[in-house]
């Protein structure tokens, strides 16, 4: 057995730092985990449109980090990370804190990418965190008040566009007119053929328009320019909600530091950095050398988590690790208040079912809170232990 003579440390607590931090300590309780968030709080993002909608309540998909981990006899610290030194093993953070760390597991996630399209910045709202969330409420809130039939486009026919226009409709009825713009010839075009038809179906039921073939060349205060088959089209705009792609968030990294693939770490199938045999990058942050690229979702961040707690007990124990494998259970989307889709190894639901099966696989996915916690809590936490056996047997991880 290896000595652990400093801290392993998770920068980022995530889906991957989350699933890596409990996994590990169930496996080795005596070892010293350091886990550090610039957040306090966790968000389980798959939830974020069920908080907008309120059907169910923001603290339910945002448990502190200082409850989860304390309950796991996890040292917690808030702090931004500002820079590593690979070469002396030391993390540096914005209050000039410095830490070292033995073995390092860096998960933080990704941003809204801009594309750098002119305006994006400024004249965008994002869906990305609590901040967005917060932001985007409140300018729905006051945009409902002044008139009927505002603008409103979401750039982004992926899960996300589709979902956050699906719900906004069912919120607000007909306060705006929601135009979904996707650059490529269909929306949910990574997504499985079931929810992509369930998806078509739910946006033509609530009459949301579905510009495709449509690239967005600038957004200014009041316009959207547009370009697809037949020229620039610029549209005025009341609000506009970016939801185009996502890019690394490595900003305490040098560009030229560590071998990057489509802007995110490379890692090799054990998942550590090249030429960094104690550090380790997981879930969006990170692409796996000779592996098709996988998708930047929750369900392979914790499957990341979880084998890298595995690997790290084999490499405390002096073996070999084991190469990473993803195994696709299925996909799930919310589509509007009340509604969803699922299609799973085998399984394919639609509608109210759907939307049930999907609040119950992701109540039994939150991270476990204290007891007092829970029995305060509403019907997610109260559904979660008894369905969390019945998930496990069919699979659903
Ligand atoms: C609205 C929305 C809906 C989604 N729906 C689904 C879904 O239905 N199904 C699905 O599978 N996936 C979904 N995803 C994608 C999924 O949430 C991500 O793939 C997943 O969160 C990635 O996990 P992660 O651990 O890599 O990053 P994250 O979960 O984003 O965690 C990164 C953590 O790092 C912290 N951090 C960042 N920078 C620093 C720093 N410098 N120092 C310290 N801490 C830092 C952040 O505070 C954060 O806590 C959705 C995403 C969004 C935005």
């Amino acid at each position: 057995m290896k000595s652990i003579q400093k801290p392993i440390v998770i920068v980022g607590a995530g889906f991957a730092g989350m699933t890596v931090a409990l996994n590990l300590k169930n496996l080795n309780p005596s070892l010293p985990i350091v886990v550090v968030d610039s957040a306090s709080n966790f968000i389980f993002k798959p939830l974020m449109y069920e908080v907008l909608s309120k059907e169910i309540s923001i603290w339910e998909a945002t448990p502190k980090f200082a409850n989860i981990f304390s309950d796991a006899g996890i040292t917690f610290l808030k702090n931004c990370l500002t820079k590593i030194s690979f070469k002396d093993n030391i993390l540096e953070f914005s209050d000039e804190l410095k830490l070292s760390y033995q073995y390092l597991v860096i998960c933080t996630g990704s941003i809204p990418n801009s594309f750098l399209i002119k305006g994006v910045g400024e004249n965008c709202y994002f869906f990305n965190d609590l901040n967005d969330l917060n932001k985007l409420k409140s300018v729905l809130k006051k945009s409902q008040k002044t008139s009927y039939h505002k603008k409103l486009f979401i750039v982004g026919g992926g899960p996300s566009g589709i979902e956050l226009a699906c719900k906004i409709k069912d919120i607000f009825k007909d306060q705006f007119e929601i135009n979904v713009i996707e650059k490529s010839n269909e929306i949910l075009n990574r997504n499985k053929i079931f929810n992509r038809e369930q998806a078509e179906r739910a946006l033509e039921k609530r009459k949301i328009n579905v510009l495709l073939n449509s690239t967005v060349k600038e957004v200014s205060e009041s316009k959207i320019s547009i370009s697809s088959e037949g020229g620039i089209t610029s549209l005025d705009k009341d609000i506009v909600i970016w939801n185009a792609g996502v890019t690394a968030n490595l900003s305490y990294l040098e560009t030229d530091e560590i071998k990057r693939k489509y802007g995110r770490i490379l890692v090799n199938k054990n998942l550590q950095i090249e030429n960094q045999n104690n550090c380790f990058a997981i879930g969006d942050i990170s692409i796996i050398e000779g592996m098709e690229d996988l998708p930047l979702t929750a369900q392979v961040a914790m499957q990341e988590g979880k084998h890298l707690a595995k690997n790290l007990e084999l490499l405390f124990q002096e073996k070999d690790p084991l190469p990473f494998e993803f195994q696709d259970n299925g996909e799930m989307i919310s589509l509007g208040i009340g509604e969803a889709s699922i299609a799973a190894i085998g399984i394919t639901l639609s509608g109210k079912l759907a939307f049930e099966a999907r609040r119950l696989i992701y109540a039994s996915k939150l991270p476990d809170i204290n007891e007092s916690l829970k029995s305060a809590s509403s019907w997610i936490f109260q559904k979660k232990s008894i369905f969390k056996k019945f998930l496990k047997k069919n699979n659903f991880n």
